[in-house]
């Protein structure tokens, strides 16, 4: 199989082979139901318990207020939909730069009556935790707002608007699905009152979401069945996965630490060779604070689709906006939300570094970008119309 120089961490990261490894008796001799009655059954549950304590210790949070679900976008979909559907109406706000699994299900909310307030960013990817304040009513029920993102890697000041939606007696939830992992995430210190995880995003198996929800406060169900996650997420657990979920966070607390030194270094090394090869970029989200790994430049006056096109003939990974929405042909909504325009948008590349990239993954990346780009802007009528 031809060499891959995978960049796109974000996007999905591979699963730790020590993960993997503690995965694999759970497909096979230990299959068991852990709610069943003999032994084995027990030491299974046993073994969810310890994966429960080590991801809430990672979290900052006691383990009973984590409960396991299908993926990053249901524990989004529980937290939000689950506070709102108490009440037939009341009024919710969020980002304009969220994940779709944050702002569709904030959407569908508003198509059923709910009242929905979609705060702007600044032209850095920040929440201004002023905005938050005057958006506040006396029927806000819930404010959501995601911990970093995952296009440009902004870092909200996730404390500041907790504190700001508690003064006015809402709740908040923050989707920390891109943040754990690479920064310090602590519900504690932050305040929240849910938080939303994925497994994939942290070296861990896909299809496994975790939900934080803070010890007396209620959520609706949106599955109902037998009493599993205390009846708020029905359904037999996935063993392998909520075991390979904990050895992943056993991992993150060992390294993350000097893992995010290196990838940050990595990463703002990179920057500085696609500035100085490459002339005419934007860099997207390019304050501080943003997650240590991730890097978005627009390519002024070319097709983000057409460079990644080209580099994935180089077995370049990379990606162009979200991998959710690189489905589709609008321009990413969170690079519009910083006020870039629809072609500087079309132009934009997402390279994110982890646990496995190595020096020869960027070294390969700035062989063929430079060349890729020119070639690109030679045959676009856009750059030629700029020059004339
Ligand atoms: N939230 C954010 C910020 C994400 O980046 C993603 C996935 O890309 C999700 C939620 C959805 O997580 P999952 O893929 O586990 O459904």
């Amino acid at each position: 199989m031809k060499t891959q120089y995978y960049l796109d961490y974000n996007a999905t990261t591979p699963v730790d082979p020590r993960v993997v490894e503690r995965m694999i008796p759970f497909f096979s001799e230990r299959f068991h139901n852990p709610s069943s009655f003999y032994h084995q059954a027990g030491e299974v549950m046993e073994e969810l318990d310890a994966a429960r304590v080590e991801l809430a210790r990672l979290a900052g949070a006691n383990a009973d207020e984590l409960f396991f679900c299908g993926n990053g976008t249901e524990s989004d979909n529980l937290a939000i939909f689950g506070t709102m559907l108490q009440d037939k109406k009341g009024h919710l706000i969020t980002s304009a730069i969220e994940h779709a699994a944050v702002l569709n299900s904030c959407r569908q909310l508003q198509k059923d009556g709910y009242d929905l307030t979609i705060l702007p960013v600044d032209g850095h990817g920040f929440v201004d935790p002023d905005d938050l304040r005057k958006a506040m009513r006396k029927d806000t029920r819930l404010v959501s707002i995601m911990w970093a993102n995952n296009e440009i890697g902004s870092i909200q000041p996730v404390a500041e608007l907790a504190r700001i939606a508690h003064e006015h007696g809402a709740l908040f939830h923050s989707d920390a699905v891109q943040a754990m992992g690479k920064i310090p995430v602590d519900v504690q210190s932050a305040d929240v009152d849910f938080l939303s995880l994925s497994a994939h995003k942290m070296y861990g198996p896909k299809g496994l979401g975790l939900l934080f929800k803070r010890r007396g406060l209620h959520l609706r169900p949106l599955v109902f069945g037998g009493g599993h996650e205390k009846g708020l997420r029905p359904g037999t657990e996935n063993t392998a996965a909520i075991v390979g979920a904990g050895e992943a966070a056993r991992l993150v607390s060992t390294h993350m630490r000097e893992e995010t030194e290196r990838v940050r270094l990595w990463r703002d090394d990179l920057q500085t060779r696609i500035e100085e090869k490459i002339p005419d970029i934007l860099i997207n989200g390019d304050r501080e604070p943003r997650l240590p790994n991730t890097l978005n430049i627009s390519i002024r006056h070319i097709e983000g689709e057409s460079i990644l096109a080209l580099l994935e003939t180089h077995g370049l990974a990379l990606s162009s906006g979200s991998a959710c929405s690189s489905k589709s042909l609008d321009p990413s909504h969170v690079l519009l939300a910083l006020g870039r325009s629809h072609e500087d948008a079309h132009g934009s590349l997402r390279i994110s570094l982890g646990r496995f990239t190595r020096r020869e993954d960027l070294d390969h990346l700035m062989t063929h970008l430079p060349s890729t780009a020119e070639r690109l802007r030679m045959i676009s009528p856009f750059w030629q119309n700029r020059e004339s």
